[in-house]
């Protein structure tokens, strides 16, 4: 069972004091995360397709890497407190990790050693939780407005799944390629791209 790992989410430089949180402050963030829309939405949703999730299912540790957070099969979603300032961060990680949680648990054969799938699910990701959304693009000092989200949502793909050991960064780009129109149009559980 292959970790899935994600790009760091905060691109830094907003104060001098970017140091992270705390694994207490973290979970602290966690718990108030719970009560925001997409996250509920997101819960429901797990819940329907028959994986309820416990309150456990969501933890705060401390990373070495540098990545935001990441879901493993059968033991939940991790969130790097020490990559993690604001509240708004921790909700965007926990909505990204939630999508992921939610491609496990209604694709019985989803094969996370398979670069396709993880890019689906990283497209799926990516372009679902608002990763990409213009707001956090200029924060991170990406200021090109026309097509901004596809390429947004493209790099975070890449970065990610060249981080799975079983996907080269030639292998990574095929798989994108080939799963991009099917699964950045596969919005579910959404009606459309929230
Ligand atoms: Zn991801």
């Amino acid at each position: 069972m292959a970790a899935e790992s994600d790009a760091k989410t905060s691109s830094g430089g907003y104060s001098s004091a970017n140091d992270g949180s705390t694994v207490e402050e973290c979970q602290d963030m966690i718990r108030r995360s719970q009560r925001t829309p997409m996250v509920k939405f997101l819960r429901e949703h797990l819940e329907k397709s028959g994986c309820e999730i416990g309150d456990n299912f969501i933890k705060a540790i401390h990373c070495d890497e540098q990545v935001s957070g990441g879901y493993v099969r059968g033991e939940g979603i991790m969130v790097c407190s020490n990559h993690m300032n604001f509240q708004d961060e921790v909700n965007q990680v926990v909505i990204h990790e939630l999508i992921h949680a939610y491609d496990d648990c209604r694709a019985a054969n989803l094969d996370w050693a398979n670069c396709a799938h993880h890019a689906c699910s990283e497209i799926r990701a990516g372009h679902l939780s608002g990763d990409c959304h213009y707001k956090r693009e200029l924060l991170r000092g990406f200021v090109k407005i026309r097509g901004h989200e596809q390429d947004c949502v493209r790099r975070r793909v890449m970065k990610s799944v060249i981080a799975n050991p079983y996907c080269s960064e030639a292998a990574a780009k095929d798989a994108m390629e080939a799963v991009w129109d099917v699964c950045y149009n596969d919005t579910k559980p959404f009606d459309r791209a929230p």
